[in-house]
């Protein structure tokens, strides 16, 4: 398993990771009598036991040990696939969903990915931390059992390095964040907007990617997740993201949710170095929730550019017009 960098478009491919089939057991390995023990990362009570576990996926893309071994091959790179690759179980109950926790319990998941993205970018090795969760069949999820996953990469990912150099040139010429410019508009013109709690607010991005695609993100700047600003009331976040999830639920089985957030600060060398300057004033941490909508999406045929059915507006019309507590 090595990572290769495609020379053209810089973004790095893993390759050579089969996935195990895992063997069909009774058994769920993310109940808690298989998690192990001896491996775990994080633990958050809740009002009884555990509710939430962090430890080592079990097959990670990404290996924690060792350098980075980083090579040429004439013209093209590569290294060892070295990073993080951990399982957040947000619930010991077998069958609960996020959408059917409280508020509590969902913004004790979130705690879980800020402090596990904290803890992680402190290892000097890794450039990036990704949190994301993938729910329903169609999504890809590895099991039932309410999950996400954290993994933390010596490089950063394609689509983070393109929000870094257009939030960074939108900086340089206008003094301004474009997330916060573009949670102004959104909040001003509200025809995308599908609902807000405390300074937190969702809406249908306008370059919406899929039907239904909403963005969860803080009104007021913030660029790393991590690190809530002083004052913030994450409670409010957790229950937006929440009425979110359960107006997506009735529209769709399935979605890709993912936290963006500033890359670490110890990374002021290589690829890095023009971004980290302006990085506190430029960058926005923000949720990004794709519904799986269409089984058959022409995005899969036509890879290069999204084709999306339905107008963001719409979506947000129709998503405000759902129940959020069904
Ligand atoms: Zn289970
Ligand atoms: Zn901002
Ligand atoms: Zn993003």
């Amino acid at each position: 398993m090595e990572l290769r960098k495609d020379p053209i478009t810089r973004s790095w491919v893993v390759t050579g990771h089969r996935e195990q089939a895992a063997a069909p057991t009774e058994v769920c390995p993310l109940c808690a009598a298989s998690i192990p023990r001896d491996k775990v990362l994080l633990r958050l009570p809740g009002d009884g036991p555990t509710q939430v576990t962090v430890f080592p996926h079990f097959d990670p893309l990404y290996r924690i040990e060792g350098e980075l071994g980083r090579s040429a091959e004439g013209l093209y790179d590569k290294m060892r696939a070295v990073g993080a690759h951990e399982i957040i179980v947000e619930t010991p109950e077998h069958t609960r969903k996020l959408t059917e926790m409280r508020d509590e319990e969902i913004e004790r998941v979130t705690q879980a990915y800020g402090a596990r993205i904290a803890d992680l970018k402190k290892d000097p090795r890794f450039k990036y931390v990704t949190v994301f969760k993938n729910f329903g069949p169609l999504s890809g999820e590895d099991w039932t059992h309410s999950n996400s996953q954290l993994i933390a990469t010596t490089f950063v990912p394609r689509r983070i390095l393109y929000e870094l150099r257009a939030a960074r040139q939108f900086f340089q010429e206008k003094d301004r964040c474009v997330f916060c410019d573009i949670v102004r508009q959104e909040m001003k013109q509200g025809v995308r907007v599908v609902d807000t709690q405390g300074d937190y607010v969702a809406f249908c991005p306008y370059a919406s990617r899929v039907p239904f695609e909403v963005w969860v993100m803080a009104r007021k700047h913030n660029h790393l997740f991590e690190t809530p600003r002083p004052g913030a009331n994450r409670r409010n976040l957790a229950a937006l993201l929440g009425r979110t999830l359960r107006r997506l639920q009735q529209v769709s089985v399935a979605y890709h949710m993912v936290v963006h957030t500033a890359p670490s600060v110890l990374q002021t060398k290589g690829e890095l170095s023009d971004y980290w300057r302006t990085i506190a004033d430029d960058y926005h941490w923000h949720f990004e929730i794709l519904p799986i909508v269409e089984t058959r999406s022409k995005s899969y045929s036509i890879k290069e550019v999204y084709f999306n059915t339905m107008l963001p507006e719409e979506a947000a019309d129709r998503l405000r017009r759902l129940d959020p507590n069904p």
